[in-house]
């Protein structure tokens, strides 16, 4: 059987890895459209503190990051990089020492159902500070163990090294889907089909075009997010927690080599223009020195900008199309895709080969 994933980002290259352990004969093909959202995405695993009020998307979110420990032990036994996974721990910042109790009572709730979310307990301002130097003073936190945060630029590479090395090949070229008769017949690329079985479809911000020559529509919408990399001297931050403040959407994350993360913005309309614009720096550095002043004095390293892929609701587009066999959608991840991207990859490519795979998919489905 030939399956063909579209879209190299971090679902389509989690979809090769997955597939290539399957026994198909898989080609992964990449545009490397500007906007990639997965080169540009935060890396927060940490899906426990969202506010949405949807049960099948907080399932999925928590599957999707406890599995995570596993998939990088995997990816290390294999012999690859270092790439980046580390459970570094969070702490959600309030703003009174009501809300912080709220959202540790929130949190240990949680707690129950969802185990992999680690210790959770309220932290002192003292302590908050000593986590994270750079923080306010009289930052009060809940401090959340299970936390992670992964650099998806480097867990992507792995994904589609090991895919290679275990016979995926790599085509450059942007695909248009081919149809006949009711199923897909494969892609073109610069007007050459090429033939299969399957095709997924994990092509991010821009699949709507892409399935159109099905005759479906998939809704989903690009949603600019701009980020702010610095270094904070030679602090060693290969270990400081992430850092969620209540009531903004912003955030702070690092990374080693003294790298602090800020991020991001939200643009909704944005369309497909993946520029990073003087508002966008100015909203993400003004929400960072709000809550952590002490990044003031950090060099400027580089910005990134990504089109998150916002779909009708909260939650992802992912199983089959209906009236178009062989066609399988994988995106709407929105702003979780680096957590939700290596489980909704491998869930599709199971999907498309006909294997068994533990999620029902009623709740995804890519036309609704
Ligand atoms: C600023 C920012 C911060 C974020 N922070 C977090 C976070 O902290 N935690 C988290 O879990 N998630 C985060 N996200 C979300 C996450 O990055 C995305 O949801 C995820 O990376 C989406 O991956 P993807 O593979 O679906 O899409 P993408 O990474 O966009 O990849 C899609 C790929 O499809 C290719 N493509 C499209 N059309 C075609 C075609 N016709 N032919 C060939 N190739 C094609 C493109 O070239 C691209 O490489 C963030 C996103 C942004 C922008």
């Amino acid at each position: 059987m030939r399956l063909i994933v579209v879209g190299a980002g971090v679902v389509g290259a989690a979809c090769a890895y997955e597939a290539s352990g399957l026994g198909a004969e898989v080609v992964l093909v990449d545009a490397e459209m500007p906007g990639q959202a997965t080169a540009a995405g935060a890396g927060i695993i940490c899906p426990w503190t969202s506010d949405a009020d949807d049960e099948a998307w907080y399932a999925f979110a928590c599957a999707a990051a406890r599995r995570y420990p596993a998939l990088v032990a995997e990816l290390a036994d294999s012999g690859a990089d270092d790439v980046s996974y580390r459970q570094v721990g969070a702490l959600i910042i309030a703003r009174d020492e009501e809300e912080a109790g709220r959202d540790c009572r929130l949190m240990l709730d949680r707690q129950a159902a969802a185990p992999e979310i680690g210790e959770v307990r309220a932290v002192s301002a003292a302590e908050a500070k000593a986590l994270f130097p750079p923080l306010r003073p009289g930052s009060l936190g809940v401090w959340i163990g299970g936390a992670g945060r992964v650099d998806g630029g480097r867990l992507r590479e792995n994904l589609v090294r090991h895919a290679r090395g275990r016979g995926v090949a790599l085509v450059a070229g942007r695909a248009r889907l081919a149809c006949r008769a009711g199923r897909v017949a494969g892609v073109e690329i610069d007007g050459q089909l090429m033939e299969a079985d399957a095709v997924v479809a994990a092509t991010g911000a821009w699949t709507t075009s892409f399935v159109q020559p099905a005759g479906v529509v998939v809704r989903v919408t690009p949603e600019r997010g701009q980020i702010v990399h610095l270094r904070l001297g030679s602090a060693d931050t290969s270990r400081w927690p992430v850092i969620l403040p209540r009531g903004s959407g912003h955030y702070l994350l690092t990374f080693t080599g003294s790298r602090v993360v800020a991020g991001a913005t939200r643009e909704t309309g944005s369309g497909f223009d993946a520029r990073v614009t003087a508002g966008g720096l100015r909203e993400v550095l003004t929400q960072a020195l709000a809550v952590a002043p002490g990044v003031a004095s950090a060099t400027h390293l580089e910005n990134r900008v990504g089109l998150r892929l916002a779909g009708p609701d909260i939650r992802p587009l992912l199983g089959p199309v209906q009236g178009v066999a062989g066609l399988v959608v994988a995106t709407g991840l929105g702003a979780s895709g680096l957590t939700l991207g290596p489980l909704a990859g491998a869930v599709a490519v199971r999907t498309a080969l006909g294997v068994d795979q533990p999620i029902d998919l009623t709740p995804f489905d890519p036309l609704r």
